[in-house]
């Protein structure tokens, strides 16, 4: 039997605990034990850490957020705290470490495994969906959830007003979570890192829809998604560009943070769950520096190498629909 720890770093997101949970049901089930560090690597470094079993996993599915609680840890990045992780780990008799986080916290683990012989695993935890290796990562469905029924109430307002309003979305530099929200709430168009060219060229594109949408559905409401870290100046800069030239009053707003809490739908329950028991399993048989993600149904092993540096392109058959319904609608 094994031994080992877990812990959540970076970004928060939902379903991190069903993966904590699975993880630790799926490691009793062989025997082994499992402890959890808090605060990412703050508190390998700290060697804070409790045992979870059964009890402390019990009525933790549907929680969202993280019981291990997640952080930053910029030391992290040196020599000597990946040597105090290692001492620590060794301290306590861990055979395998598992890091439920995004690219960030599979870099540290990376660097980890180079100064310590123990067995090092990642588990996609992250709204943004920004993980290669995987379809889709632990937190994405819930926050395009999250996206969808914010927008709709964006829309029930701008209905009755009848006013053109812009809707920031998560993703960090990855356009899947304003893409899916932007299709699923009926937005009328939507702005994405991966596919922006120009500010001159988005705004032509929404002025002509616009203009077309005004004279086919008689109505001035029009809501367009647009990613975070896309448009130069951010939102305002956006806001006071498209009133320029549309002479419409424009309503920012920035959906925020609540798109990383509340409790998991059930995709990320099942998802956070069937990672969580290969990860128990990849590490009996054997491996090590791997990222576990699903793709296409099946459960895959990906090394962490190539994980960190690789980008992930939004699915060909998602920017069809799109640019079919929202984008060109009118080209
Ligand atoms: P995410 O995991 O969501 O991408 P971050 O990019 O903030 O979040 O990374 C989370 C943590 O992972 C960092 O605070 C740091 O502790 C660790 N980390 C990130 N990059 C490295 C690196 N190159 N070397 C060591 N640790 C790293």
């Amino acid at each position: 039997t094994k031994n080992f720890a877990v812990l959540s770093s970076g970004g928060d997101a939902p379903g991190m605990n069903a993966a904590v949970r699975a993880v630790v049901l799926a490691c009793e089930r062989e025997g082994g034990q499992v402890i959890g560090y808090r605060y990412g690597y703050n508190g390998l470094l700290s060697q804070s850490c409790r045992n979870l079993n059964a009890k402390t996993v019990h009525n933790l599915i549907q929680q969202g957020g993280t019981v291990l609680h997640s952080g930053r840890c910029p030391e992290f990045k040196s020599e000597q705290s990946a040597k105090t992780a290692a001492a620590n780990l060794n301290e306590k008799a861990i055979d395998c470490l598992i890091v439920i986080g995004g690219d960030g916290s599979f870099r540290g683990a990376a660097h980890l495994s180079k100064y310590w012989s123990g067995q090092v695993i990642g588990l996609p935890g992250t709204i943004d969906n920004d993980i290669p290796g995987t379809d889709a990562t632990i937190g994405y469905y819930t926050a395009i959830e999250t996206a969808v029924t914010s927008i709709d109430k964006v829309r029930d307002t701008a209905d009755a007003f009848e006013r053109l309003f812009l809707v920031e979305v998560m993703g960090r530099h990855a356009g899947f979570l304003a893409l899916k929200a932007a299709i699923a709430s009926a937005s009328d168009y939507v702005i994405l890192p991966e596919l922006f060219e120009s500010e001159d060229k988005s705004l032509n594109e929404i002025e002509l829809q616009l203009h077309k949408h005004r004279k086919d559905v008689e109505h001035d409401s029009f809501i367009i998604v647009v990613a975070e870290n896309v448009w130069p100046g951010g939102l305002d800069a956006l806001s006071s560009s498209l009133a320029q030239r549309t002479g419409s009053e424009i309503r920012p707003v920035i959906l925020g943070h609540v798109q990383r809490g509340g409790s998991p739908v059930s995709q990320d329950r099942i998802l956070a769950t069937k990672l969580g028991c290969e990860a128990v399993q990849a590490a009996y048989d054997g491996d090590n520096c791997i990222m576990i993600g699903e793709q296409k149904g099946e459960l895959v092993r990906t090394p962490l190498s190539e994980v960190c540096d690789a980008s992930k392109p939004l699915t060909a058959s998602t920017v069809k629909t799109m640019k079919l319904l929202l984008n060109n609608r009118y080209a």
